[in-house]
């Protein structure tokens, strides 16, 4: 098998997996109990939860688990939005974001909140003067993401961040930094909030996590007990708690290294793919080598990934979440329905060898000819 899905989830690495089981044999106290249990998995819960905040530099206090990026963009947007109601109701989000924030503000819209799309170049950074131009008095939140999940597009925080702070400092800047975290190198300094999911890192599904600073509020969306976190209540998965500290210390080792491998990987498809006559590789100078997408002037892409999944390979349509649709992010860069529709996303990792890449390369070529000659007998 060669899997060329990693923006879509990662297999849980080996040491996360024996992390994760030995807090499940080990520690099966609730770390909200008093007896010695309940203060063993406690123990074990601190020093987990300790390493995660050292690594990305941030308290305690400020890190919310949660079951991954989808609730972490839930509750930052809607927590946001209640906490704050009544100095705005203006909220502010990029158009290359994933569709747990889009659909987020959807609903947001329903309970009379304002959004705003900002604009993007035709490389898909955003722009800043547009995002100027859009802050007001009111604008309670920006969210923009910090790697798109489609074309891999790589936006500037700190920028944006000074960008908004000089336009409003009371407005609160955050970020889905779920396929940066473990890809490239992310500052928590850089935004207020920003949310993770451990299934991309090699972490197990079902944990992630919200950054919050601490100055800024949030109604929480899951009210209980509150003993162990009254912004998201309830018995503390400490399994999973353990197997994402774990994920994180292996996700932020050797990033520039393992970025320059991939890029050479990456830059070996290109070069490859360009010589076809029916692909379009949707790449700007601010894509990360890890996300490719590519757009197929004649092939159905769904058709393309049956084809190579018969033989183990897998690659994916634009997002896994929201395949066989039109790619919103492709569109807002190229502003081209036709190639919005037909993309393809090959996602790498630093897992992926120059062998896979040889394989995957020649059944590209081998099926990319096979459908090819269909078409041409149908027509
Ligand atoms: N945001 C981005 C940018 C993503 O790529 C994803 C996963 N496709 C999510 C949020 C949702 O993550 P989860 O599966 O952990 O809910």
């Amino acid at each position: 098998m060669i899997y060329l899905d990693y923006s879509a989830t990662t297999p849980v690495s080996y040491d996360v997996l024996e992390s994760y089981n030995k807090a499940t044999r080990d520690y099966m106290g609730n770390a909200n109990s008093i007896h010695s249990l309940g203060v063993k998995s406690k123990v074990l819960l601190n020093s987990a939860t300790k390493q995660i905040c050292e690594l990305f530099n941030i308290q305690e206090e400020e890190l919310i688990y949660t079951s991954g990026a989808t609730e972490s963009n839930n509750m930052a947007l809607k927590g946001v939005a209640l906490a704050y109601k009544n100095r705005g109701k203006h909220i502010i989000v990029s158009k290359l974001e994933h569709p747990s924030i889009y659909r987020v503000c959807d609903f947001l819209e329903t309970q009379g909140y304002e959004i705003s799309y900002v604009n993007n170049d035709s490389e898909g950074l955003i722009d800043f003067d547009d995002l100027k131009n859009k802050i007001r008095e009111d604008t309670i939140l920006v969210s923009i993401c910090a790697v798109n999940s489609e074309v891999g597009i790589r936006q500037p925080l700190k920028t944006i961040r000074q960008i908004i702070k000089k336009e409003n400092p009371s407005t609160i800047f955050h970020s889905d930094m779920t396929q940066a975290i473990g890809k490239i190198s992310v500052c928590m300094h850089d935004v207020d909030m920003a949310s993770m999911s451990g299934h991309k890192i090699f972490g197990p599904k079902g944990i992630g996590f919200l950054y919050k600073n601490e100055k800024v509020n949030m109604v929480p969306l899951i009210h209980g007990s509150g003993k162990f976190n009254d912004l998201r209540s309830g018995t503390p998965p400490l399994p999973l708690i353990v197997a994402l500290s774990k994920a994180c210390r292996i996700a932020l080792m050797d990033l520039e290294k393992r970025e320059d491998n991939i890029k050479k990987l990456n830059d070996r498809i290109c070069k490859e793919l360009e010589k076809y006559d029916g692909v379009i590789l949707n790449k700007t100078k601010y894509s990360i080598p890890h996300i490719l997408n590519i757009s197929f002037t004649n092939i159905r892409p769904e058709t393309f990934i049956h084809s190579m999944e018969d033989d183990e390979v897998y690659i994916s349509t634009n997002t896994a979440c929201s395949s066989g649709d039109l790619s919103t992010s492709v569109m807002a860069i190229y502003n081209d329905k036709k190639r919005a529709m037909s993309t393809i996303r090959i996602s790498l990792s630093y897992v992926t060898t120059n062998e896979e890449i040889n394989k995957f390369l020649n059944l590209f070529k081998m099926k990319y000819n096979q459908l090819n000659s269909l078409l041409k007998d149908n027509k």
